[in-house]
């Protein structure tokens, strides 16, 4: 993490959008025929210091993630004293999967066959397991990354026999800065894979998840059927730009 002085955290008000995230989440499930139980927040917390997460933890949202290992492995280390639950779901470098399976007990953004297996041999050598979810493209960005919805099922086939690997089901990431009409197809599309993938036994019946929605579209995905959402600057405020 960078040396520059971090602004104060304001507690006060990372609590009150905390709350208002989860009755914005909560009204979306019952909207939308769902339990709010069956939606869980994950705190998109990168750039994010320590001190903000903490607060965030102990108001009751003890599920983060963080886009680069780097961060991921800085902020494990100073909030080992809480228990939480943290995911990577930014891109993983193969030579950096050590240090990400050393941390996160969640791989939100596994997109090839190789990742995988990399993945896979080093949890062989440390008598380990981590759930996963495959990252699928479904805006169709040839800059994003993800797998495109027609290889998900030639991906999951070849994480089959990958004992160390709980795949749980699917993520993707929207289109930054699209209309809700734009948004929407990619989050049913993502919805309507996994009940596809379901149905041929692609995927195993409980690997039901759906990582999908972020600050400014939370409320869409829950309606399109996101098990979990992403939520980043509508708790903590925005980023500073990346230099
Ligand atoms: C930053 C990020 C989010 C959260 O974005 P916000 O707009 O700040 O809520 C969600 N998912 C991923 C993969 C991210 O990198």
């Amino acid at each position: 993490m960078s040396e520059a002085p971090q602004p104060a955290v304001d507690a006060a008000h990372i609590r009150a959008n905390l709350d208002d995230v989860a009755a914005r989440a909560a009204a979306a499930a019952r909207a939308a025929g769902r339990e709010p139980g069956d939606v869980r927040i994950l705190l998109a917390t990168k750039t994010q210091p320590a001190e903000a997460i903490r607060v965030a933890i102990d108001h009751g949202f003890p599920l983060i993630g963080e886009n680069r290992v780097q961060e991921l492995t800085c902020k494990a280390e100073a909030l080992a004293d809480l228990p939480h639950e943290a995911h990577l779901i930014g891109p993983l470098q193969k030579n950096k999967v050590n240090h990400a399976l050393r941390e996160a007990s969640c791989i939100q953004s596994v997109d090839s066959a190789e990742l995988a297996e990399k993945i896979q041999r080093r949890l062989e050598a440390v008598d380990g397991r981590v759930d996963v979810l495959v990252q699928v493209n479904t805006s169709r960005e040839a800059s994003k990354s993800g797998v495109a919805p027609e290889g998900a099922q030639g991906l999951l086939a070849a994480l089959a026999p990958l004992d160390r690997l709980r795949v749980r089901g699917l993520m993707t990431i929207g289109l930054p800065g699209s209309t809700e009409a734009e948004i929407r197809p990619s989050y049913a599309r993502l919805r309507e894979l996994r009940d596809a993938l379901i149905a041929d036994g692609a995927l195993a019946a409980d690997a039901c998840e759906l990582s999908m929605g972020m600050s400014g579209d939370f409320e869409l995905a829950i309606a399109e059927g996101a098990t979990m959402v992403r939520v980043g600057s509508t708790v903590f405020g925005a980023r500073p730009a990346p230099r």
